[in-house]
């Protein structure tokens, strides 16, 4: 997969490898590699200026890792913005609240769609759902052909209605369509895979048929299937049917052949839609839910420093949640730079609110509730903020703030002298109480607190 682009990209990370230091040259030099090959995977041209954007900034203002090397700093950086590109997150699937849910499967002839279609059902059926598949290819028998051997080969359900001679055509479709939806409420399908006509183009009758068949159903999934070997072509025309039916995720196939990578790496940026699925063969099994760390791990290509990454990064937070649990257990050297780290690594964590949920709402951390509910999220930035703007002498002896220190600081960092008074008066109790828990004395507060 994509081993053109991990060789090119390799070869970028070689020459900053090389290097002892990073200078602004070297890291222009690497940019320039990246982009050549990204242009040469044949990735979207906005795309690629985004990301070389985004890494340069990055990689130009990166804060020092001792862990990380500074060439191995910059590989952190394109994969973590490759990722982000990628949507970061695996793409969820989305079921109806009150089966059956229904999977509209769009996308042009030969793009793999009746081979997806069975695919889709194994992977459902493997999760232990009932899916019944139904081809509206009214057009093509052959296509509805191709769909009942694909379900027999996986044992699934196959809805093939009688055309009673109609004419191929909208009304047609329709009438398929809504039985094959009685089928599956009648005998308990609880998913429903829509497999459509193709056609070479997009093209309006197209289209306007799909709409319908949209309008009808009322799918949870409109999947678009591309072939990743067409490169910017499928992007193309992921976006033409995203615009006229809005779809819900990608299906990229053959990503088990040497297609460039252009595809996958432009066609979430470019429609806004997540890759949900890959096809990575002919056989039903040859299919899987997209991860995008995993892609980006195999065309980064270097297990090897990847997992040193990742390390880097654990170790990073161990140690940090380690010096604040030192300096909260003997309740001494809390300081606001200590309150701006766990600001971050609450941060990262998830939502204020879910991690008040987490703690007991008596004991040492009522007090903790108290401080951290008065924490807005959205305020964050501006708490970071504030004690960016002090000097580091401040930030380890708050008790120096005076009124002319507060003025400075609220004008440094956008805000008000309100705020920062606020701000020392959180810290100021956070403080206070891990102050009073004493040595060794949260461990016993802990326990009174029910924990
Ligand atoms: P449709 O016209 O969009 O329904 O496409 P088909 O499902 O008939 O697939 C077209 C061809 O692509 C067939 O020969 C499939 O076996 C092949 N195909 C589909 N998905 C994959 C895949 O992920 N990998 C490979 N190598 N071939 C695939």
């Amino acid at each position: 997969m994509f081993e053109n682009l991990t060789e090119k990209l390799q070869r970028a990370f070689k020459h900053l490898r090389g290097q002892g230091t990073l200078t602004e040259e070297n890291i222009q030099e690497a940019m320039r590699e990246i982009r050549v090959a990204l242009l040469e995977a044949d990735v979207n041209l906005n795309v690629v200026k985004e990301l070389i954007d985004h890494i340069r900034d990055k990689a130009v203002g990166a804060e020092v890792m001792t862990a990380l090397s500074p060439s191995e700093q910059v590989i952190k950086i394109v994969r973590d913005e490759l990722i982000a590109l990628l949507g970061k997150d695996t793409a969820r699937f989305k079921f109806a609240p009150q089966p059956p849910t229904v999977i509209l499967m769009a996308g042009l002839q030969g793009s793999g769609k009746t081979t997806t279609t069975g695919k889709l059902a194994a992977w459902l059926k493997k999760g232990g759902h009932r899916p019944i598949l139904v081809s509206v290819d009214v057009y093509r028998p052959a296509a509805r052909e191709q769909l009942k051997v694909v379900a027999k080969s996986i044992d699934a359900k196959i809805y093939e209605g009688d055309l009673k001679g109609e004419q191929p055509g909208s009304k047609l479709v329709e009438r398929l369509a809504n039985e094959a939806r009685r089928e599956a409420r009648n005998f308990g399908f609880d998913t429903l895979i829509v497999d459509t006509a193709g056609r070479l183009h997009v093209d309006e009758e197209l289209m306007t048929e799909m709409e319908q068949l949209k309008k009808l159903l009322n799918p949870q999934e409109i999947l678009f299937v591309a072939d990743a070997m067409t490169g910017q072509d499928a992007v193309n025309s992921a976006q033409d049917f995203h615009k006229r039916l809005g779809l819900t995720g990608v299906v990229l196939t053959k990503m088990d052949g040497d297609a460039r990578g252009g595809a996958a790496l432009s066609i979430r940026h470019v429609t806004g839609q997540p890759i949900k699925f890959i096809g990575t063969g002919e056989k039903p099994d040859a299919f899987e839910p997209f991860h995008p760390d995993r892609i980006v791990g195999r065309i980064l290509g270097m297990g090897d420093i990847l997992s040193l990454v990742e390390k880097a990064e654990a170790t990073l937070d161990k140690k940090k949640s380690e010096e604040f649990a030192k300096k909260a257990l003997l309740g001494d050297g809390f300081t606001l730079e200590d309150f701006r780290d766990q600001l971050k690594q609450i941060k990262k964590l998830g939502s204020m609110e879910s991690i008040l949920k987490m703690l007991p709402s008596v004991g040492p951390f009522a007090g903790m509730q108290q401080a951290a509910s008065q924490v807005d999220e959205k305020q964050f930035v501006r708490l970071e903020a504030m004690i960016n703007s002090m000097t580091p002498h401040e930030r380890r002896n708050h008790d120096i703030i005076s009124g002319s220190r507060r003025k400075r600081i609220a004008a440094g960092s956008g805000t008000s002298v309100q705020e920062v008074n606020q701000l020392l008066r959180q810290y100021a109790q956070m403080a206070k109480m891990f102050k009073s828990m004493g040595k060794g004395g949260l461990a016993k507060q802990m326990m009174r607190g029910g924990m």
